[in-house]
């Protein structure tokens, strides 16, 4: 599996980096946010090392991982008992905001977000 040993998402994939993971499948794991913005706040993230989003999908022609990442974050959700709904946000590169070049979605929930995204 392609990884980076300097990248924190792939240490915290290899267990060489603390995290609190709730939830792991053979390609993806979700671990909550140093630094959560909402009561529920976790990380999808694919085990191998692609920069954004935006590379996956150039990358995973039959759509593997990004399924994969969907299919966490259902699970995330009904763990973390989110039935009244929650947000899926995925920064993409400079402009977009992302600040960890390991591809990840954030699920944020707990409470009524408003429906503005700025
Ligand atoms: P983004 O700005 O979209 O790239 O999001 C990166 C997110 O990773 C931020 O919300 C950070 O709080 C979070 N983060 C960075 N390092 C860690 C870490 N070691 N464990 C958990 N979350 C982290």
């Amino acid at each position: 599996m392609n990884q980076d040993p300097n990248c924190i998402f792939c240490r915290i994939v290899a267990g060489q980096a603390p995290s609190d993971i709730v939830y792991e499948s053979e390609d993806v794991i979700a671990f909550r946010d140093l630094h959560p913005v909402a009561p529920t706040h976790v990380l999808l993230v694919p085990k191998c090392h692609v920069t954004s989003l935006h590379e996956l999908a150039g990358r995973d022609e039959r759509s593997t991982l990004a399924a994969a990442l969907l299919v966490a974050a259902r699970a995330v959700a009904e763990s973390e008992g989110l039935g009244n709904g929650y947000r899926l946000i995925s920064n993409v590169g400079a402009d977009g905001g992302q600040t960890v070049g390991h591809t990840h979605v954030h699920l944020i929930g707990g409470k009524p977000l408003s429906p503005r995204l700025l």
